[in-house]
Formats: C-alpha cells, structure tokens, sequence
C-alpha cells in the first residue's frame, strides 16, 4: 500500500485512517509503520529523524463492554539533549488503552471513569494522529542526559569521529610528518 512521506499528506493516506467503532466490532488489528520524519509535530523534540516508529493498535471491549482500542507502540527517537545539545537515545515503549466515547458521552462531559483516556469514536479516526499525541504525552518536558553523563555522550561522538577512516588517514599522515 502507498504511504505519502509529506507532512500533513501521507496523514490522508487510508492505511491509518479507520472507522473506530467498526474497526472495534469486527474485532480488527492495525499494524505498520510511520516514518519519524513524518511526526511533524515531534520535530522540535528530536535531534533528527531517522528511523521509524512501530505500532498495533487492536480494537476489543473493556470487562464493562464498552469499546476500547488498545495501541502499542515502539521505536527508538534521538532526542536532543537540553544541557549539551548532543543526541539522546530514547526508547519507546508505549502500551495505552483509550476508551471511545459517543458523542452523547462527550456531550455530557465524557466517561467519568478516573484514570482511563478516552477520544470520541470517529468514523474516520485518523491512527497516525493517535500515535503522535501519545508519543509526544510521552516524552520528558526537557530531556538530558543522566547528572555527570553530558561529557560522556560529546566523548563518543568525538571518538565516533576519529574511528572514521579519513581521521585514521589524518592520524597517519601526522605520524609520518
Ligand atoms: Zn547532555
């Protein structure tokens, strides 16, 4: 299936958009894939975008019957350091259970149900919507690198740098002079 890489455009792409409750009835799995480069709204956050972000999202019903769509998601994101700037590697792992509400629960102020999340059911749920807010409800206000560990990461980077073959080369070249 086709998937638009664009921001905003790859979003109307089929393949993450469903109807929720029919999607819930019939018992359906989603699975695939978003390009991180595409979670536009993530982009401030990251020190860049590689790579791709996993998920599952399963439609069922909660012990109570109502209709729940269950979404796991995973991938690793480089965020930017807020001390040192340097990149920050983040795992995601992300398992949440969102209730749907009809629009006469929302009308009434939504499920009182204490900790549970719920959006309004939607014929054309939009999943790739879904997986970013909950990616970005996720993430640390203003990650860093753990106390005494912001050098650590600059030494790597400089030590990634000198491992290349043109360091190698200029190493040589210094040692020959
Ligand atoms: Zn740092």
């Amino acid at each position: 299936m086709r998937r638009l890489c664009l921001h905003g455009l790859w979003r109307m792409s089929a393949q993450t958009v469903i109807d929720s409750l029919e999607f819930i009835r019939t018992g359906q799995t989603l699975r695939g894939s978003l390009p991180v480069s595409g979670l536009s709204r993530l982009q401030d956050s990251l020190f860049d975008a590689l790579g791709e972000v996993g998920f599952v999202v399963t439609g069922g019903y909660d012990v109570r019957r109502r209709p729940i769509l269950t979404l796991d998601i995973h991938g690793a994101l480089r965020l930017r350091c807020q001390r040192c700037l340097a990149p920050l590697d983040h795992t995601l792992r992300l398992v949440n259970t969102l209730l749907l509400a009809d629009r006469a629960e929302v009308a009434s102020g939504a499920p009182d149900d204490g900790d549970i999340e719920w959006i309004e059911a939607s014929a054309e749920l939009d999943v790739a919507g879904l997986i970013e807010d909950e990616i970005i409800l996720s993430l640390p206000y203003a990650p860093r690198h753990a106390e005494g560990c912001c050098g650590q990461a600059l030494e790597r980077r400089r030590k990634e740098a000198e491992a290349s073959p043109f360091a190698r080369l200029a190493a040589l070249k210094k040692e020959l002079n």
